[in-house]
């Protein structure tokens, strides 16, 4: 399976930054330690025209020439360098990267991406471009119809917003009401869903609305939105899945997929714990197991541990 991730996915943050930059380069340390069969690929930066699928030309201008108004750095919530411009663009090609592998071979992985707050005429909460809204944009243009599966604990609002009325897309969002972002947009079909909802709840909601919307999309490709921040000790998100709920989260998705022979190409997301290095195993476990390939001991929530917080609701399989 090919999996595409490229040093530029790290950009610089002042020290002590919120946001966890370092866990892109955490994951793909975790996915290269569990020893598994991934074949890695650079991807190029997206380029003006493709960007421009899915963004204002004002929006995709200022990024590239890292000359953003400060009112718009606040909204996104860091500083658009030279360097964070060009992480975006990678992302970008990344996930489109990511999502022609997907048609030629079934599924594949891009270890960024998953930009759901960036609307067409800005960035926000800590997304420049929406890589997904441009994936799909492109992909639509070549006659695919898309489904953007968003399984982050925020709204994929951006999203929502760029793909709207867009014959050939279809946006699915399920996350937590009570949250980020506070207004909304309006998604193809949304789930909202009540904090502190535990994995039998979760899963049984996202089982229903992926049939749903596959049914009503009939997509050629599914663009995964894999955050991991539903994670009961997320300090951003307030659903209650355990590590257990999230595999079963994932293997859910990627049987439903499978199961109608759906290509589908995962993001990364969102995802925050102060420890990057658990939080880089937490990513890798997600992206393990939608490829369909063993999660092994090692990228246990604590190694070495054989005991688990179990603090959602419901049965909860030990993790492979
Ligand atoms: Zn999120």
């Amino acid at each position: 399976m090919q999996a595409f991730f490229h040093p530029g996915y790290v950009a610089p943050l002042r020290p002590g930054h919120r946001f966890p930059m370092a866990k892109y380069e955490a994951t793909r340390r975790a996915l290269e330690a569990a020893g598994t069969a991934l074949c890695w690929a650079e991807p190029e930066p997206a380029d003006t025209a493709m960007l421009r699928a899915a963004h204002t030309p004002a929006w995709v201008e200022a990024v590239m020439a890292a000359r953003v108004p400060a009112a718009a750095e606040r909204r996104i919530g860091f500083p658009v360098s030279p360097a964070v411009a060009r992480r975006a663009a990678l992302s970008v090609g990344g996930t489109l990267a990511a999502a022609r592998a997907a048609l030629a071979a079934g599924a594949a992985l891009n270890l960024a991406g998953g930009s759901h707050h960036a609307m067409p005429d800005c960035g926000a909460g800590y997304c420049v471009f929406n890589d997904l809204a441009v994936a799909a944009m492109v992909l639509v243009r070549e006659g695919r119809r898309v489904l953007v599966l968003d399984l982050d604990v925020h709204q994929g609002d951006g999203t929502a917003v760029c793909l709207a009325g867009v014959a050939g897309a279809f946006t699915l969002s399920i996350h937590c009401e009570r949250n980020f972002p506070v207004r909304k947009a309006r998604s193809s079909l949304d789930v909202a869903l009540p904090a502190g909802t535990g994995d039998a709840a979760y899963l049984a909601a996202l089982e229903a609305a992926l049939e749903a919307s596959v049914e009503a999309s009939r997509p050629d490709l599914v663009l995964v939105q894999a955050g991991v921040d539903p994670h009961v000790e997320d300090r951003l998100g307030h659903l209650s899945l355990t590590d257990q709920g999230l595999l079963a989260r994932d293997r859910l998705v990627r049987g439903a997929l499978m199961a109608r022979g759906i290509p589908f190409a995962v993001t990364l997301g969102g995802g925050y714990d102060a420890d990057v290095l658990r939080l880089g195993r937490r990513h890798a476990r997600t992206l393990l197991a939608l490829a369909g390939l063993p999660v092994p001991p090692r990228l246990a929530e604590s190694p070495g541990s054989s005991s688990l917080p179990q603090r959602g609701v419901g049965p909860a399989p030990r993790p492979a």
